[in-house]
Parts: C-alpha cells; sequence; structure tokens
C-alpha cells in the first residue's frame, strides 16, 4: 500500500476532481495531494477511512486513476483485526445485523421440485424483505407464474461485514449463501439489490446474477402496470452507486420506465456518475453526519419532489434527504401505494423480515 500511495502521490494533479460528489473527502482536506503526502508519514487515519462510502466515483473520475476508495477499504481491512476500533464505528449494530439476518427466525428459502426454472432463486435482498413483505410476496408470485419451479432465497449478501473491512467473515457468510443455493440446486440469482447483485458477480463468479429489472424487461411487466402512468408526475431517477457499471441494467431501468409510462428526468451525475445515496459503506452508523448530509445534498440535486431509485436503500436515503423516495417495483408491482413510502422503525423493519419469512416458508 505505501508503495501504491507514493505513486498516488507523485502523479496526483490536485485537480480535485475526485472531491466533486464524494460524500467525504472534503471533510478531510481541501486537496487530495496534501492528504496523499500525509499517508505517506502515517496511515490514514480510522476516522478517515471509515467516512469512505465506497462509492467507486474517485477512482472513475481520476484522470490518473488514484483510488481513494481502494485505499480506504484496505485501510479499514488493516483496523478491522481490532474489534475496539471497529465498534467504534457501529460494528456492532452491523455483527447484529448480520447473525440476525442468517439466523433462522429471518432466512430461509423455498425450492420447488417442478418447473423449467428450478435453477432459478429470487434472492430479494435485506432492505426490500425490510420494507415490504406483501412486495416481495407479489413480485414472487409474478416470477413464478412466469418462470415456473424458480425459487425464493431469503438471506444477506454479507456486503455490510465487507464494507466494515471484515474480511474473513465476510468470506464466512459468502460461503454460506453459497451452501445454502447449492442446496437448492440453484444456479442463477435473480436480485433486486444493487448490493447483492455486485457482491454475487464479485465474489461467486461461479453463479450466474441477473438484475430482476433485467428479467422484467425481458419477460415483461404486469400487464396492469403498461401505460399506467402516463398522467403521474415526472419523477428524477437515482441510479445505486455499486452497479454504476452496469450501464445494461441501467437501461433495462429506462426501458420499464417507459413501458409503464412513468416519465422521469436523469440527474446531472446519474449512471456511471451517479453520486451515493448516503447509506454506501455502511455511512449512517460510521459517519452519520455526512452521511446525512449527503442525503440531502443528493436529494436537493433535482426540482422533483419524487425521487424513484431501484435500491430501497437509495429510497430510504432520498427520503431521509428530504424528498418523496420511492421504488420503481411499487410502480409496477403495487401501485395502489404509491404516495409515500410509510416511515419504519428498526422494530418495524425486523418484524417485517420475520413475516416476510414466515410468507415464504408457507408457500
Ligand atoms: S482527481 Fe485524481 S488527480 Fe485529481 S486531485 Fe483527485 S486524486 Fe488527484
Ligand atoms: S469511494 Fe466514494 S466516498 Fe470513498 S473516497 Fe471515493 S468518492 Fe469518496
Amino acid at each position: 500500500m505505501d508503495a501504491k500511495i507514493a505513486q498516488y502521490l507523485e502523479t496526483c494533479l490536485d485537480c480535485k476532481a475526485c472531491m466533486k460528489g464524494c460524500p467525504m473527502l472534503y471533510a478531510h482536506t481541501d486537496s487530495p495531494k496534501n492528504l496523499l503526502l500525509r499517508f505517506t508519514r502515517e496511515k490514514p487515519s480510522s476516522a478517515t477511512a471509515f467516512s469512505c462510502a465506497s462509492c467507486g466515483l474517485c477512482a472513475h473520475v481520476c484522470p490518473k486513476d488514484i483510488d481513494f476508495g481502494a485505499l480506504f477499504q484496505g485501510t479499514k481491512e488493516h483496523y478491522a483485526a481490532d474489534q475496539k476500533v471497529l465498534k467504534k464505528y457501529g460494528y456492532g449494530a452491523v455483527m447484529f445485523h448480520q447473525k440476525q439476518s442468517f439466523s433462522k427466525r429471518f432466512s430461509t428459502l423455498k425450492s420447488f421440485t417442478a418447473g423449467a426454472y428450478r435453477h432459478m432463486a429470487f434472492m430479494p435482498g435485506c432492505a426490500l424483505s425490510s420494507y415490504s413483505p406483501s412486495l416481495i410476496y407479489t413480485v414472487f408470485d409474478y416470477l413464478r407464474s412466469q418462470l415456473p419451479g424458480i425459487g425464493i432465497i431469503q438471506q444477506c449478501c454479507g456486503t455490510p461485514t465487507r464494507m466494515m473491512g471484515d474480511t474473513a467473515q465476510f468470506h464466512i457468510y459468502r460461503s454460506r449463501l453459497e451452501s445454502d443455493l447449492a442446496a437448492m440446486g440453484a444456479t442463477t440469482v435473480v436480485t433486486a439489490c444493487e448490493n447483492c447483485y455486485m457482491s454475487i458477480k464479485n465474489h461467486s463468479p461461479h453463479i450466474t446474477i441477473v438484475s430482476l429489472y433485467s428479467l422484467l424487461n425481458e419477460i415483461g411487466v404486469p400487464k396492469t402496470a403498461i401505460d399506467r402512468y402516463r398522467s403521474y408526475d415526472a419523477v428524477a431517477l437515482h441510479d445505486p452507486c455499486p452497479t454504476r457499471f452496469e450501464s445494461a441494467l441501467q437501461e433495462d431501468v429506462r426501458a420499464l420506465m417507459h413501458t409503464i409510462g412513468l416519465s422521469f428526468e436523469e440527474f446531472k451525475f446519474n449512471r456511471d456518475k451517479t453520486q451515493c445515496c448516503g447509506s454506501g459503506g455502511m455511512m449512517e452508523l460510521s459517519a452519520p453526519h455526512l452521511a446525512k448530509a449527503q442525503m440531502q445534498s443528493r436529494a436537493a440535486q433535482t426540482q422533483c419532489e419524487s425521487i424513484v431509485s431501484y435500491c430501497q436503500s437509495c429510497a430510504e436515503s432520498m427520503s431521509k434527504g428530504g424528498k418523496n423516495g420511492l421504488h420503481l417495483l411499487d410502480f409496477i408491482f403495487m401501485p395502489h401505494r404509491l404516495k409515500r413510502q410509510a416511515k419504519q422503525g428498526v422494530l418495524k423493519k425486523w418484524y417485517n423480515r420475520y413475516r416476510s419469512r414466515r410468507m415464504i416458508e408457507r408457500l
């Protein structure tokens, strides 16, 4: 890492392109070159590293390929050897979340013995299960009608643990997910979550990963959703940062919005240049003041009152940032409740996940 920092320092132009749209660099320096100089003398502090959202924007916009995100992720992994340091940045809450997410109370799977699509499993992801068991039920019911035999798995991909730098524990969770998928006979995962998508794509390459949004674009949406929103006010479309380089997925989302007749405005910083919603890298726990500021800053970048996303964490962040955050899946599957997402506390979210698990087991 030291040789890398020296190389970064030598090549950095101090143009500050990496700072625009980054939720945290401006809070630690007004000169990336000076920051790199400091890192040649001392390791980045834990407070600096744990305020990184791992959004990947800095490396993408840097003309010299300098990757602060990777540097801070490496630093988090260094500090992860000391649980006391990790706990200062909210790892206790992450550990609780992860333990519960993999527990029998909140995780489950269901496979079926007949149907041509038994090799597929729908994985809604933690945020969507916490948000709405009825949405998951409705989406899965539709998938089953189109893809007989598809199974379902309610489990976490382990990203929160990886984001905190605890890679050893992350690989334990990743293996657990892989074994459960193997037990179901699932070789293809269909996911609604952008973190699950990237985690499986990058860390379990033997599994085929498919975005639910691409799949819906291919198989079609329910007839009741087609052209349904022609008279709906225009919304803004926020692209989640984990899938910033998944251009086909981003196109499929836009095609779905056209199919349902929903007019939308693009953010100036969209697609591969999208900005973090403020919940990346577990920032809400590790640097809550920066997370809140990023939510407000991102939400204020559009005149539209409603901001639609295809990630439930992003939709929630846009509401926390002062706008009306909505999920694309509600437009397609739950049109009766489109006004606003209900605010839900932590207990209600866990209860939703419990209900979602029960619902899956009753299938
Ligand atoms: S964008 Fe790259 S070259 Fe420009 S200041 Fe940031 S790290 Fe340096
Ligand atoms: S990865 Fe994102 S949050 Fe981290 S330094 Fe780069 S732009 Fe900032």
